[in-house]
């Protein structure tokens, strides 16, 4: 039984490959997981727990209430896209909400989670928007908009973010290094695993004197991407 790290799935009933990929996956896993860490961005976008139809993710929770059904402990850790999940998935789901950062421990051996957009302090402009849709008030007026209206908020800000991505470059959009760094110094990590940049890679490096990893998880477009830990060996299956 091992444990494994996902993220980027981008959920979007537009993408059928994608869901299919984590339907196949959920299938497995609760025959071979014990604990499942998903690092944000399963949906491509939500609009609020009470907009699952709405959005046709019902089978997605369905999916992950299986697996949680089977007794695997499912941790969820939101990401940019899906920022607005709350405790009525939570509980329809069965999956623990974890905040963004934080460190587990899984057999004797710590890890830093986090979704990882706000270790890209070069984006200023996605820093921007981070931290005004984070914002309370930015989530109450959201949320009071009918449904329908909320759904087409969300598509207007996933074009900007194409559009965006056209205009930025690829450099400006990784993670910066010594913000990673001073990330970890802070939490006191070795091992920092995120997802977010869909660049899927191992890095290694050293960290006042000491080595320290970086797992980056990759997204689903194309194939499954995920991590997986088990007897105390890390392997990136990308
Ligand atoms: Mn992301």
């Amino acid at each position: 039984m091992s444990t494994a790290f996902i993220s980027d799935i981008h959920l979007n009933p537009q993408r059928p490959d994608s869901f299919a990929r984590f339907e196949r996956f959920t299938a497995q896993a609760v025959r071979r997981l014990r604990h499942l860490y998903i690092l944000g961005d399963l949906f491509d976008y939500w609009v609020g727990d009470d907009g699952v139809d709405a959005i046709g993710q019902g089978r997605a929770e369905a999916a992950l209430r299986a697996v949680t059904d089977a007794g695997v402990t499912v941790f969820f850790m939101r990401g940019n896209r899906d920022f607005l999940i709350g405790d009525e998935f939570a509980a329809r789901t069965n999956c623990r909400l974890l905040p963004d950062p934080s460190t587990v421990t899984v057999d004797e051996r710590a890890f830093l989670l986090s979704h990882g957009d706000a270790l890209c302090t070069d984006d200023t402009e996605h820093q921007a928007a981070r931290r005004e849709m984070l914002s309370a008030k930015w989530r109450f007026a959201f949320m009071q908009k009918p449904l329908p209206e909320r759904i087409d908020t969300a598509a207007e800000l996933r074009r900007r973010s194409e559009s965006r991505k056209q205009r930025t470059s690829r450099a400006m959009m990784d993670v910066n290094q010594s913000a990673v760094e001073s990330f970890m110094r802070e939490h006191r990590a070795d091992t920092l695993i995120h997802g977010h940049t869909h660049r899927p890679a191992v890095h290694q490096f050293n960290l006042d004197g000491k080595p320290a990893w970086r797992y980056v998880l990759g997204d689903w477009h194309q194939r499954r991407s995920a991590l997986y830990y088990q007897r105390g060996i890390l392997a990136l299956k990308k």
